[in-house]
């Protein structure tokens, strides 16, 4: 008997003018994860269908448990649509469960099917009554809720239900260049803006020698967690050192998070446009630390015209926690390995910080130059979930 995974879409139905392009961008994200699989892959406009080898289905469905953009998928028995083949593959599956009570649940999309729906739910329930011993019928509450699709191609039989990840797939919004740093709240922000459609491309500001290569491999392994979500994630590396050096040096001690901040936000306004994106990601929470109190955030993001997405801004530690343990990076995050923001953390940082002022510090020293220096000389690293492909460059 032939089976296949049943993909219903998610939000994307909803999206009547470019439903082809949502599908398109879902058909592409699932053909290219499934690329290492034996399976033949069909979209319509309803339903997308994946025949597997039996061996491989719980690889596949872990597969397809990140692929943003699917609401529900189910495992499906394929039959011709025809009375008897239906009748028969009914019958040759349901007999291998164990259950008390049915519901059939007939659905025809193929309109040249003769027998219309409620009549047929009759003709295979009875079906099902005559053969099995001892099963009852319950439409309200049934063990088994057994669904059977006509349509044109083939018919689907199906009777168990597992739950996508939702959103929206990965490349149908435009590009966001996401802030990933080590911490717990970096990661949860990229997920939640893939979930969105958004594709990634990440940007991790290390100040060697003051943050070591484990800190490093720490982002990178985040990173390899995030690209679990979507094909690969670049991820740039940027040199901080001179930069917030010169912070230290020159700039009054309680400003120096703030300049540091508004420094990296121009920083990734230079790398978003050269690499084509549209908008900054970043896993800001409000009033988190006193870099992200509404005045300081303000006053940060000052600096730049570019929207700036923070997905985790109005979530508690504690649910963005239950996010990175969702998503398998929480037991990373809090490795503890420095970070470049703290390094060098002053003794009383401003809460409520004046653009006045951040302008007046900044001129002490010739930070132009420095940016376009440290866009210039960003060493990328293309990070999959496959191990191979970065290893090599670390
Ligand atoms: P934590 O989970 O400990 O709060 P964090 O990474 O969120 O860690 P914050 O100091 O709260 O650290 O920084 C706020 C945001 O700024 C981060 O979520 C991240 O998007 C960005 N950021 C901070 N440090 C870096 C860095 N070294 N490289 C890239 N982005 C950074
Ligand atoms: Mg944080």
């Amino acid at each position: 008997m032939n089976r296949v995974i049943l993909i219903k879409y998610g939000e994307l139905s909803t999206k009547k003018g470019n439903r082809n392009f949502f599908i398109n961008t879902l058909h592409r994200s699932v053909v290219s994860k499934l690329k290492n699989y034996n399976v033949s892959i069909h979209k319509d406009r309803a339903r997308m269908t994946v025949m597997f080898d039996d061996k491989d289905l719980d690889d596949i469905k872990s597969i397809i448990d990140k692929i943003f953009g699917i609401h529900t998928y189910h495992i499906a028995t394929v039959c011709e649509s025809e009375d008897t083949s239906i009748q028969e593959t009914l019958l040759e599956v349901i007999r291998k469960e164990t259950f008390n009570t049915f519901k059939i649940d007939v659905r025809r999309s193929n309109k040249n099917f003769p027998i219309h729906s409620q009549d047929y739910n009759r003709v295979l329930g009875g079906l099902l009554l005559k053969n099995i011993d001892g099963i009852k019928v319950d439409v309200h509450n049934p063990d088994l809720w057994i669904n059977v699709e006509i349509r044109d191609d083939h018919t689907y039989i199906y009777y168990n239900s597992y739950e996508g990840s939702g959103g929206y797939p990965v490349g149908t919004q435009a590009k966001g260049m996401l802030m990933l740093s080590g911490g717990i709240d970096s990661p949860v922000a990229g997920y939640l803006a893939m979930k969105r459609g958004v594709e990634l491309e990440a940007v991790y500001f290390e100040a060697v020698p003051h943050t070591s290569l484990e800190a490093r491999e720490k982002v990178v392994s985040l990173c390899k967690k995030l690209s679990s979500y979507t094909d690969k994630i670049n991820l740039h590396v940027v040199n901080f050192t001179p930069i917030q050096e010169s912070i230290y040096k020159y700039c009054r001690d309680d400003y120096c998070i703030t300049i540091m901040r508004r420094m990296m936000y121009r920083i990734m306004e230079k790398i978003a446009k050269k690499y084509h994106g549209l908008v900054i990601v970043n896993g800001e929470s409000i009033g988190q630390v006193a870099s992200q109190t509404l005045t300081s955030m303000s006053v940060i993001n000052g600096v730049t015209n570019m929207p700036v997405i923070r997905p985790v801004a109005c979530l508690d530690k504690l649910e963005i926690i239950d996010i990175a343990r969702k998503i398998d990076t929480y037991e990373t995050s809090i490795l503890p390995y420095e970070d470049c923001c703290t390094v060098f953390v002053p003794r009383h940082p401003v809460i409520n910080p004046k653009e006045d002022i951040c302008v007046k510090e900044e001129e002490r020293f010739d930070y132009m130059p420095m940016l376009d220096e440290a866009v210039e000389s960003l060493n990328t690293i293309v990070v999959t979930s496959d191990d191979k492909e970065y290893s090599d460059i670390l």
